[in-house]
C-alpha cells in the first residue's frame, strides 16, 4: 500500500472552512443538535458532550439519557433540554429528522442499548457522530457498519479503531487500514491521538496539529465529539465539521493548558477554552 504523505491541517485550511455568524442569525439558524447516551455512572461524559455541542455553537442541543441523568443535565446544563429512554441504561433512541445527532458518550453497551443502536440505524438516514460506546458497539456487531448513513463521523481512540477494524503493527499502518475503511463504508474517520488524523470518504487524510498531552484526561473524547456534532448541525459538511472540530477542540486544550498548566486542566476547561479557540480562528 501506499504510505499517506503527511498533510497538516494548517490555520489557513480551518480559517477557510470556517464561517462566521451571520447578523440576523437566529436560534433556528444554527441547528439544533441531539446527543445520545449515558448510563448510570457515566452521565458527566453527556454534560461534557452537550457543553460542547453548544460552545460549538449550536442552536439549540437536546440530551437523551437513561431517566437517572435527568435531574443531573437540567442541572449542570441549563441551557439544554432533556429528554429520557430507560432507567439505568438507554433502550431506546428516539428522534427527529430535523436533529443533527450525536451517539456514544457514557452509553455503555447494555444489550438493550445495542437493541436501541441498532434500530436506530435501520431508521436514520441523516449521517451523524459516533463515538465510544457506540463505536464499541458497532465493534461486537460489525454487521451494522454497513448500515451507517453515508457521511457519518466516526471518531474513535487507536483502541476502539483495533477493536473495529483489527489491529496493526503500526501507526502509519493503522492510518492507511483507516483510510481504506473510511471509503469501504462511507465514513469519516477521526483517528484520535497525538495528531489526529482527520480522514474523509475518498480516503484523503489530514494530520491535526493542535493541543496538548493536557488532553490526555477523562472525558477528552466526549468534547470532541460534542464540538463536531454543534458544527454539523450549523451546516458545515461532515468532513469539514470534523476537520474544523478537531482543530477548535485542540487549541481549545491549548488555551486551557495556557491558563491551567497540562498537569491539572480537565475536559471541562477543553470546553471552556473552546472561546478563545474561535477567537484565534478569525
Ligand atoms: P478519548 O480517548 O476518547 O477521551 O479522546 C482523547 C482526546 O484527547 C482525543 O481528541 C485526542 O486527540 C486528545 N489527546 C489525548 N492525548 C493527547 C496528546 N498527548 N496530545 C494531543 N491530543 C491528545
Ligand atoms: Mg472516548
Amino acid at each position: 500500500s501506499t504510505h499517506t504523505l503527511f498533510h497538516a491541517t494548517e490555520q489557513d485550511d480551518v480559517a477557510g472552512i470556517y464561517r462566521p455568524r451571520q447578523a440576523f442569525g437566529h436560534k433556528g439558524t444554527y441547528g439544533s443538535v441531539l446527543l445520545v447516551g449515558g448510563s448510570y455512572g457515566k452521565i458527566g461524559a453527556m454534560v461534557l458532550a452537550t457543553k460542547a455541542a453548544l460552545r460549538a455553537g449550536a442552536g439549540t442541543a437536546t440530551a437523551l439519557v437513561p431517566s437517572c441523568g435527568y435531574p443531573v443535565m437540567q442541572t449542570a446544563v441549563p441551557e439544554a433540554m432533556c429528554m429520557i429512554s430507560g432507567i439505568d441504561v438507554l433502550n431506546n433512541i428516539e428522534y427527529n429528522d430535523r436533529y443533527t445527532v450525536g451517539i456514544g458518550p457514557g452509553m455503555g453497551t447494555a444489550a438493550e442499548t445495542t437493541a436501541a443502536l441498532t434500530a436506530y440505524l435501520a431508521a436514520c438516514r441523516r449521517p451523524a457522530v459516533l463515538d465510544a460506546d457506540a463505536l464499541n458497539i458497532l465493534a461486537a456487531q460489525p454487521e451494522l457498519l454497513s448500515q451507517l448513513p453515508k457521511g457519518s463521523v466516526i471518531t474513535p481512540h487507536p483502541k476502539e479503531f483495533a477493536r473495529l477494524f483489527g489491529e496493526n503493527t503500526n501507526s502509519m499502518v493503522q492510518v492507511d487500514n483507516a483510510r481504506m475503511q473510511a471509503m469501504r463504508y462511507n465514513i469519516n474517520i477521526v483517528l484520535k491521538g497525538r495528531y489526529t488524523a482527520v480522514i474523509n470518504t475518498d480516503g484523503e487524510c489530514r494530520y491535526n496539529t493542535t493541543g496538548n498531552a493536557g488532553m490526555a484526561t477523562a472525558g477528552s473524547g466526549d468534547v470532541l465529539t460534542g464540538i463536531i456534532t454543534g458544527l454539523m448541525a450549523q451546516g458545515y459538511e461532515p468532513y469539514h465539521a470534523a476537520l474544523l472540530g478537531v482543530y477548535l477542540h485542540g487549541a481549545a486544550g491549548d488555551a486551557a493548558a495556557a491558563t491551567r498548566s497540562e498537569e491539572s486542566m480537565i475536559a471541562g476547561d477543553i470546553v471552556e477554552g473552546l472561546g478563545i479557540a474561535y477567537k484565534n480562528l478569525a
